[in-house]
């Protein structure tokens, strides 16, 4: 059988998967529910929703009985991700991802997370290109499971829109951090440092610099820590936290000065925290 019997083939399977689980179509309950705030099974249907749509791909194709019903995943089972979601292309930042054809084992409230995500970057940045890491696999740091491993995160280095290649490290963590809002005479937040704002925010009353920011990185990553507080777990007081407040969503500017560091080259979000 030569590669067009192939994919032939594969395109009916597909057709009769689809088929099977016609009710999938549409879009369930869990598409109006935050991501953060899902249960196992909402995302799960979710998760069956978008592969039946074709908007994530998988190795393993979601099973159902003879009534319909579902066997695989079930809610609390993982899935990996094809590194194409929402015809976006994921491209690993970290070394160790480098030549994978997928992530790691994802929960499936995670992969709504990063679905929804990439749609946003999609349809208000014109995303092309995202850069990614810690899709099921951790930074090493520690022995102990964490969100990573359990594939509930997500980090996001950079990504190439309409307006351009966006990093998070080049464009925000190597920028100085002025004077006048704390940094140091290298430019950086003292280490000791516990409160912090957006070193990349300039006065609203500077008007041309301020409309030119708002297409640039200074917007772009402003943006996107916004859309990011609706969806991820970020346990603040605040409805919609800013840049520099305490979150669970993590940057170049985190307040936390033990969590600084290491984010200086991404944003870490992610569904829920390790039970
Ligand atoms: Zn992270």
């Amino acid at each position: 059988m030569g590669m067009t019997g192939f994919v032939l083939r594969l395109q009916q399977q597909f057709a009769a998967a689809r088929q099977q689980l016609q009710r999938f179509v549409a879009a369930p309950a869990g598409s109006s529910v935050v991501a953060r705030s899902l249960s196992r099974e909402q995302a799960r249907d979710l998760v069956v929703h978008y592969w039946v749509n074709q908007v994530i791909h998988m190795e393993r194709w979601p099973e159902c009985d003879a009534n319909g019903n579902v066997t695989w995943p079930k809610p609390t089972d993982k899935v990996k991700l094809k590194l194409n979601i929402a015809g976006v292309q994921f491209t690993p930042d970290n070394p160790q991802a480098a030549g994978w054809t997928e992530t790691r084992e994802l929960d499936l409230r995670n992969v709504v997370l990063v679905v929804r995500f990439t749609q946003y970057l999609k349809d208000r940045w014109g995303a092309s290109v995202i850069y990614w890491g810690g899709l099921g696999i951790g930074g090493g740091r520690n022995d102990n499971p964490d969100t990573h491993t359990e594939g509930l995160a997500m980090d996001f280095h950079g990504a190439v829109t309409s307006a351009g290649h966006f990093d998070v490290l080049r464009d925000w963590g190597n920028q100085r951090v002025p004077a006048a809002i704390g940094g140091d005479k290298f430019g950086q937040w003292p280490a000791s440092a516990t409160k912090t704002s957006y070193r990349l925010a300039v006065d609203p009353m500077d008007m041309a610099k301020f409309v030119l920011g708002v297409a640039g990185a200074r917007g772009f990553f402003e943006d996107i820590y916004q859309y990011l507080t609706t969806q991820a777990r970020h346990d603040s007081l605040e409805a919609k936290p800013r840049i520099g407040e305490g979150s669970g969503i993590l940057h170049p500017d985190t307040p936390w000065n033990w969590l600084r560091a290491g984010h200086k080259n991404h944003f870490h979000f992610e569904v829920a925290k390790v039970k």
